[in-house]
């Protein structure tokens, strides 16, 4: 039995996530009294990193316009499952032979912080986001698993994450081995977003919902956003799209996957308290969350490359697997979403490679991007204020990482990168989107 609830928030599939039945967000914001004015940043995307970007530059001072297409959370981040870790799908023994252990280092600091970042705004600005703190356990269950995975420790160890071997995994299926990353945590995507939006109006900056970026142009070092019958001027521009539009070299660089979850009733009550990854190539994620007093098992999975796909074959096989595992009760739930795998592992976050200058833009984020969101947030607005930043070199867009099977990446990527971006970013399409 499927969930129906009064959809306030919409999202860029047909089947709703569970997030979405948390109050929508008003906007005070009124095109027609805009004026014109030059902002000094447009931020175009209403997801967790436009949203944090927009807010983070107007606490800076700037004057700052977020536009979206549809509404706050729309995209990805309505359709996300909102863990927050110090490990990603990018490992450190991969970041370590790639980019050298100063960069697994950087990363692993960066994921602390982050979620600290994090906690930060919600304890400041009041939010009620349903954040909690877990342990986050990552297992291995046949002996090539297991030697990936105590190579993965040494490297997290090294880097600096809390791991350690662990007796458990926190789900009750069986394993090989498993360790555990302290302080993870966890919390609702949308209310963390809405409240977000209300502090960066509450400090006079600006939203418009319901608004399509077509075009910009750049004349006499002020871009012109422009969206429907409207122009807006700014200094900086960022895409927080997920990715940024049309054919370039991001989009060659970054494949796009879906993932599916579902939340689901137990019979049993036995509910997991912690954050639990196995080590399968597409990996299964669990964790619980609870809304009004009912506790949902999240369950995601089955993921593979846009295109190649058949979304109701994805949702039966990981509702058999979920069955296969856990004491089903109901499936309350079930959605699917989009994210970018990056060729060599790390997002791309900073100036657009081959724009005018300051175009910026955050992509490539994998299964990681409500860390690497807001991550983008601080490098965007270090970048954009001119002040260093520890990784902006790392993550920087225009980075030629040299990385075995960028060709096959490239051609293999082409057409599906062509027809997704050319589709995405046709405004009736984003309403088509399904699943
Ligand atoms: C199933 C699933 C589970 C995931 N789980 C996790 C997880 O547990 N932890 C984690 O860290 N990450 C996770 N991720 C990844 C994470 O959810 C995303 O990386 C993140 O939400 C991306 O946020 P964003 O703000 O960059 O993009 P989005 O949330 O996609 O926002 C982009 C916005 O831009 C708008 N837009 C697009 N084009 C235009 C235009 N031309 N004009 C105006 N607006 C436009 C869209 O409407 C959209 O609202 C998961 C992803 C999936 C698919």
């Amino acid at each position: 039995m499927e969930a129906t609830h009064l959809q306030s928030i919409r999202r860029d599939g047909t089947k709703e996530s569970i997030w979405q039945t948390a109050e929508k967000q008003s906007i005070t914001t009124n095109s027609s009294l805009l004026g014109t004015d030059i902002f000094d940043v447009i931020i175009i995307g209403g997801g967790i990193t436009g949203i944090t970007t927009a807010l983070n530059l107007q606490r800076e001072g700037k004057k700052c316009l977020l536009i979206e297409a549809k509404n706050l959370g729309f995209g990805t981040t309505g359709g996300t499952s909102a863990h927050l870790n110090t490990f990603f799908d990018a490992t450190y023994p991969e970041i370590d032979s790639d980019f050298g252990k100063d960069a697994s280092k950087l990363i692993a600091a960066a994921g602390k912080r982050v979620i600290l970042a994090i906690k930060g705004n919600i304890d400041s600005l009041g939010i009620d986001a349903d954040f909690s703190f877990r342990d986050g356990y990552l297992f291995s269950q046949d002996e090539k698993e297991t030697k990936q995975l105590k190579e993965i420790l040494a490297s997290s160890v090294e880097a600096g994450t809390e791991v350690e071997e662990a007796d458990t995994n926190g789900v009750g299926i069986a394993f090989d081995y498993s360790v555990k990353f302290s302080n993870q945590a966890q919390f609702h995507p949308l209310k963390y977003i809405n409240g977000l939006a209300r502090a960066f109006e509450a400090l006079g900056g600006q939203i418009l919902e319901n608004t399509f970026v077509s075009d910009t142009k750049f004349l006499d070092g002020i871009h012109q956003v422009k969206a429907a019958d409207k122009s807006f001027s700014a200094r900086n521009i960022v895409w927080a799209t997920h990715i940024p539009p049309g054919i370039n070299i991001l989009s060659l660089r970054n494949a796009p996957y879906r993932s599916y979850v579902l939340a689901v009733q137990l019979s049993d009550g036995n509910y997991p308290a912690c954050l639990s990854y196995d080590m399968k190539e597409p990996y299964h994620y669990f964790r619980t969350h609870e809304i009004e007093d009912q506790k949902y098992l999240l369950v995601g999975g089955e993921d593979h490359k846009t295109g190649h796909d058949d979304p109701e074959q994805a949702f039966a096989a990981l509702e058999t697997y979920v069955r296969q595992n856990f004491a089903v009760d109901s499936i309350s739930y079930k959605w699917s979403s989009q994210y970018y795998v990056p060729v060599d592992g790390l997002p791309y976050i900073g100036k657009l490679p081959g724009a005018e200058e300051n175009i910026y833009v955050a992509t490539g984020f994998n299964g990681n991007g409500m860390i690497f969101g807001t991550l983008s947030a601080e490098i965007l607005t270090d970048l954009i204020l001119n002040r260093e930043n520890e990784l902006s070199e790392l993550l920087s867009p225009s980075r030629l990482k040299p990385v075995a099977g960028f060709t096959e990446f490239v051609k293999e990527n082409a057409d599906v990168a062509y027809h997704f971006v050319a589709d995405r970013f046709n405004n009736e399409a984003l309403e088509t989107l399904d699943n």
